[in-house]
């Protein structure tokens, strides 16, 4: 499996460290869920943030804008009744599912790595799935 860089640093305004000071973020999936962390290194001692499922929207534009823009497409098809299921399941909305299963089989659903090799794991079964990155 190929490996990207995984890790994004974005600005962090602290109080006891220099200007300029910035936070390590990272997606991971754990158990089947997507958590994610922000980590400062402050010269307090470290402050580590986490949570999971959706990330901050900054956390998530640093890991598309740093460690790349991914994208997830299935072929091959087998249970249409699955991948709707998958979408559902992700709290994806009604009017938004077309749209999605278009990308899905056509130029690809983009997102960060975590967050699409997650839904390709709950894809698995459905069709066939790859995984790649359009940039940086
Ligand atoms: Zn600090």
């Amino acid at each position: 499996m190929t490996t990207f860089p995984d890790e994004a640093a974005v600005p962090v305004v602290c109080g006891r460290c220099p200007p300029g000071a910035t936070a390590t973020v990272g997606e991971t999936i754990v158990y089947g869920r997507l958590h994610w962390s922000r980590l400062h290194a402050c010269t307090d001692g470290p402050v580590l943030e986490c949570g999971r499922d959706e990330p901050p929207p900054e956390v998530r534009q640093a890991l598309l804008d740093q460690c790349g823009v991914f994208r997830l497409r299935l072929s091959g098809i087998t249970s249409r009744v699955a991948v709707l299921k998958v979408l559902r399941d992700r709290g994806t909305a009604l009017s938004d599912i077309a749209a999605m299963l278009t990308a899905l089989t056509g130029q690809g659903l983009p997102g960060t790595e975590m967050e699409l090799r997650l839904l390709s794991m709950r894809l698995d079964g459905a069709g066939v799935t790859t995984l790649s990155r359009e940039r940086p």
